[in-house]
């Protein structure tokens, strides 16, 4: 099933992940896909010499999502080597876990840089394309710890619940021209960012997931291309869970 033939989509942090998942699935249901990379250029080189079977599919940038300046060169570039973006997947994040007591004003600052100052720079440049195009879905990753709240993780859980804001207030904003915007809330996905949980914690977190497993990034990756797709069109200003039915 090619869901997205045609489509222009670029995602950010593709290099890793769910982002390299989202990439590849994007890829494989008919879109051509410009990701964007920091500070992993051999993964993303790995990423394109294995999915590139065609050449004009798929392109990597080295952008960081926390530059306004930057942010607004890749949408230029993206523009220029594809034409058009009609998928915006605002996927680039990290963690700085501490408890309030300890946290240092850089791990606050750093991480809404990018995780949420992110999503404004990209979006704010790339909804002027879709403006002039008259359609376009843009996908915020966020996560159910911006829909509950998780102690060690203020920062992370602000961060995703400003996401969700941001998502819903963008949906109001720019629906009559045809564009959508809609959040994803993962749950626990198998990537490195969960890599780095003790086993306690983790079998702790297994106790709460009612189907019992983590998830792969594939799985997130086919809600965004449904997101993305024409098969979602009446869907827009809403946060979606993929957490097999975890409730903290
Ligand atoms: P990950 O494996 O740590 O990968 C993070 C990706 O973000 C990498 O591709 C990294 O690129 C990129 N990145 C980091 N800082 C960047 C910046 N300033 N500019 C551009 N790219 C940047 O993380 P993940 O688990 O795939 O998570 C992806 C998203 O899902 C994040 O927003 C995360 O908060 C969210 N999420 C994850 C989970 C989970 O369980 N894993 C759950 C809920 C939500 P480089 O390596 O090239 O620097």
């Amino acid at each position: 099933m090619n869901m997205v033939t045609g489509k222009v989509a670029l995602v950010t942090g593709g290099s890793r992940g769910i982002g390299s998942a989202i990439v590849e699935k994007l890829v494989n249901n008919g879109a051509q896909v410009a990701f964007t990379y920091l500070s992993s250029p051999e993964k993303a080189e790995d990423l394109v010499k294995r999915l590139n079977s065609d050449s004009n599919k798929i392109k990597g940038y080295q952008s960081d999502a926390s530059s306004h300046q930057q942010s607004k060169e890749l949408i230029e570039n993206v523009i220029k080597d594809f034409g058009r973006i009609d998928i915006l997947v605002n996927n680039a994040g990290i963690t700085k876990d501490n408890l309030i007591m300890r946290m240092t004003e850089d791990q606050w600052d750093q991480l809404m840089n990018i995780n949420l100052k992110s999503a404004f720079n990209l979006t704010k440049f790339a909804v002027a394309q879709m403006m002039r195009q008259r359609t376009g879905s843009i996908i915020n990753i966020s996560s159910v710890v911006g829909v509950f709240g998780n102690a060690g993780q203020s920062n992370y859980a602000a961060s995703k619940a400003g996401m969700i804001g941001f998502t819903k207030s963008i949906a109001k904003e720019v629906a009559s021209r045809n564009i959508r915007c809609n959040a994803i809330a993962p749950g626990f996905i198998e990537t490195e960012m969960t890599h780095v949980l003790d086993e306690k914690t983790k079998e702790n977190f297994l106790k709460n997931i009612p189907l019992g497993r983590l998830a792969q990034g594939s799985e997130v990756a086919d809600l965004v291309c449904f997101l993305g797709s024409e098969n979602s069109s009446y869907i827009t200003g809403q946060v979606i869970s993929i957490c097999g039915g975890l409730n903290i």
